[in-house]
């Protein structure tokens, strides 16, 4: 029969404090999703099944656990008996898991992320009602023939390539760094007549379609964060090259894989890098090093310009463009 399935990778969905009056004493990826699931009796009207992937807080997020999320998927694509993927996660990686799957996806079917600020304990949680809105929502996009990758939090649904954290401890944490929501939904988890129903759903996205595949490399290729700041004098940069030559120099495989392949600068404002930094860059550059301009600026991101000497990331949050870097990255080794 066809259903939603339901993929648990842990976060604060899943966490359990102990203290009421001290609502930050939690520990997240406590619950199994199974649980979660049967403490949203609204859900009983739609066929589900679940699936633990991971159980951990989302801020240890690997490339091990993506792997394992990436194989799912790949099975829950092929299986006709799956209309749509929901999957609960932390809120504080959930941008990065989000840009990974949109690259990866063909956008065949919906894949609904969800998150929660609060734990499942609190007296506020809101986990309940992101997770029955995650649901709803994939049901109906399945039923409408939409696919792509998308997050629902707080009654608002965000393209999976655009959202980003926003509020480090909110409610409403999060935004798309300046684009709209695709949709807002009311109380009862439907999509508000206001928002367009119409406009919504050409603007639901598609996916990349890289493939599952593409993330198949046992160890990722590295790519680091640096940023741009006030006396950013690249201090950071040139020692990251003299570890990555010592690596490459060592002739153990392991420490190979380990050898500096990208760098993506948060840059001041649009794009801009200080000079000291811009010169250790160009130093990398040279070495092989690919390097791409991102902004620490919170809305707006780096547009492409004519000229330009490192690739702007576009809308992409640093940690995003780090992850899009690395699947850029994997495509040439192919
Ligand atoms: N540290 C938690 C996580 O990302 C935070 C959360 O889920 O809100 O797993």
């Amino acid at each position: 029969m066809a259903h939603v399935l339901i993929l648990g990778t842990g976060g604060t969905i899943a966490g359990t404090g102990t203290d009421p009056a001290r609502a930050w004493a939690y520990q997240a990826a406590q619950l199994g999703v199974a649980q979660l699931v049967a403490a949203v009796p609204e859900l009983a009207a739609i066929p589900l099944a679940t699936q633990q992937v991971a159980q951990i807080d989302s801020k240890d997020m690997t490339w091990s656990v993506w792997q394992a999320l990436a194989q799912a998927l790949d099975a829950a694509m092929q299986d006709a008996a799956v209309e749509a993927v929901v999957i609960t996660h932390g809120t504080d990686t959930l941008e990065e898991t989000a840009c990974l799957l949109h690259h990866l996806h063909d956008g065949r079917k919906p894949i609904v992320l969800t998150a929660a600020m609060r734990p499942a304990t609190a007296p506020d949680a809101d986990g309940p009602r992101n997770l029955r809105d995650a649901v709803r929502l994939a049901h109906t996009a399945a039923g409408l023939g939409l696919g792509g990758v998308v997050a629902v939090l707080q009654g608002r649904v965000w393209a999976g390539i655009h959202v980003r954290k926003a509020h480090s401890h909110a409610l409403d944490a999060f935004d798309a760094g300046g684009a709209a929501p695709l949709a807002v939904l009311d109380d009862a988890g439907e999509v508000l007549a206001s928002a367009g129903a119409a406009s919504w759903m050409a603007a639901w996205p598609r996916g990349e379609g890289m493939g599952w595949a593409r993330v198949s490399s046992p160890k990722p290729p590295r790519v680091e964060v640096v940023l741009s700041h006030a006396d950013a004098d690249g201090w950071w940069v040139d020692a990251a090259l003299r570890q990555s030559a010592d690596d490459a120099a060592a002739g153990d495989p392991q420490r190979h894989a380990q050898v500096l392949r990208g760098l993506v600068v948060a840059a001041t404002g649009h794009g801009t890098v200080n000079a000291g930094l811009e010169a250790a860059l160009q130093r990398a550059a040279a070495q092989g090093v690919v390097v791409w301009r991102s902004s620490r600026v919170a809305r707006g991101g780096v547009t492409p310009r004519e000229g330009d000497v490192w690739p702007a990331a576009g809308t992409l949050t640093p940690a995003q463009a780090r992850v899009a870097l690395q699947l850029r990255l994997l495509a040439a080794q192919v």
